[in-house]
């Protein structure tokens, strides 16, 4: 595997000869994934050097000192931490060449279609449907909470193509374009303010069976490859210490602390220095599972990260809102009615969007599940369904 040095001198050497493209978004990352520093954990040829997830910290720092702060979650967050990924491991060379420079690049932003308005942990028993007709599939249904949708050209569809298996056996996935003839997008507002997702109606959309990842009837498989890819991308990028949502904390604290009586000023001491322990073992256990990971579908090390950064997160956040006292129950200024991500600038709208944390990509319910079977190996939930034809559960 290529080293750390060997890495920071081509980030040097590519950064020196591609300093006047630097403002040019997509010239630079199409540049930096040709060189193989876009996704180093990629193969060569792919936008990486088979390097392991944890190193593509030693490029990015290399670029940031030289002002280049491209930020994959601003660009194209659900396309390169989980589309690339499923791409790369299930698509064919075809879709390859023509998805995965355009995802790392931006120019072709992605979203991702599972939830369904009956089933969002349960993915695995969504109802829409795909109807093989010819070389074509025709898919009618309905997608809900689809971050991103407004603005994505492709989504990664999952549908069922046989009702007449277990639930996880008649799933296939999908690569659709979301400028297709029957596909609807509709916005959902959320709390913040924002309408970041959306509603997504399928209404006879006709989809090539060369645009399928993965066998048919082997979607579930597939998504299971972008879930552990969207869990490790919600835990967080490696991160400097105190960085972050407890940097906010101990911003607010440092505000407040002066007009505190001592008993008030020891127990938010207190619980300020606990929540500052909290964030810095999440960070360093993120850490190391990146640093450990090389290519490949992450394990379930994923969803342990994000359900410790998830509640983390919502700790933060409300101690900052508690901290804020009556000033917290206010909505800040620049808080309108947006379908950016505008909120995320405030504290009050930092606090609302943490609630989301703990459901998007997996409930800390679910990852509790995950955390107890498969790495605790404790006894499995109760499932009842999972080996009767989906056509027969009791809908
Ligand atoms: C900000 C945000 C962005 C999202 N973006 C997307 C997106 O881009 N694409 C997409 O497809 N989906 C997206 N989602 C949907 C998300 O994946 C689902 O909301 C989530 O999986 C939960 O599903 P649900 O809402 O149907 O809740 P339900 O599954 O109905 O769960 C309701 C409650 O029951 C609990 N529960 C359910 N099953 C179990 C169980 N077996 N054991 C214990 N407790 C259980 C849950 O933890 C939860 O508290 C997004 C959600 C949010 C909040």
């Amino acid at each position: 595997m290529i080293t750390d040095d060997e890495l920071a001198r081509r980030a040097k050497e590519f950064m020196d000869a591609n300093r006047s493209i630097a403002d040019d978004q997509f010239a630079f990352r199409g540049a930096q994934y040709d060189a193989g520093l876009g996704m180093v954990h990629f193969p060569e040829g792919r936008g990486g050097l088979g390097g392991s997830r944890g190193q593509q910290a030693v490029v990015d720092a290399i670029l940031r000192d030289n002002g280049v702060t491209y930020d994959d979650l601003r660009i194209n967050p659900i396309g390169i931490g989980m589309g690339a990924p499923t791409v790369l491991m299930y698509g064919s060379e075809e879709l390859k060449d023509k998805h995965l420079r355009r995802i790392f690049t931006g120019e072709d932003i992605w979203c991702q279609l599972f939830s369904e308005p009956t089933h969002g942990s349960d993915v695995a028993g969504i109802p829409s449907r795909a109807v093989r007709d010819g070389d074509e599939w025709v898919v009618n249904g309905q997608k809900v909470w689809t971050t991103l949708a407004h603005v994505s050209n492709f989504g990664m569809l999952l549908t069922r193509t046989n009702p007449d298996v277990p639930k996880h056996k008649g799933l296939s996935y999908f690569v659709l374009d979301m400028h297709a003839p029957g596909v609807e997008v509709r916005p959902l507002f959320q709390m913040t303010g924002e309408a970041e997702f959306n509603e997504v109606f399928l209404t006879d959309v006709r989809i090539d069976d060369s645009l399928r990842l993965g066998e048919e009837g082997e979607g579930w498989r597939v998504a299971i490859t972008t879930l552990m890819n969207e869990r490790v991308a919600l835990a967080g990028g490696p991160s400097p210490r105190g960085s972050g949502p407890i940097a906010e904390l101990v911003r607010v604290w440092r505000e407040r602390r002066d007009s505190m009586s001592p008993t008030e000023y020891a127990v938010w001491r207190d619980r300020v220095a606990g929540l500052w322990v909290d964030a810095e073992i999440v960070r360093l256990t993120n850490f190391r599972a990146k640093q450990a990971a090389v290519g490949g579908s992450p394990g379930p090390e994923g969803s342990v990260g994000k359900l410790a950064s998830a509640e983390l997160s919502k700790r933060i956040n409300e101690a900052i809102v508690e901290l804020l006292g009556a000033e917290g129950m206010l909505h800040e200024p620049g808080y309108p009615m947006t379908r950016s991500s505008e909120s995320m600038g405030t504290r009050t709208g930092r606090f609302l969007r943490s609630r989301a944390n703990t459901i998007e990509g997996g409930t800390s319910e679910i990852m509790r599940n995950i955390l107890g079977e498969r790495v605790l190996g404790l006894p499995g939930d109760v499932r009842v369904d999972t080996d009767v034809p989906w056509s027969e559960i009791p809908k």
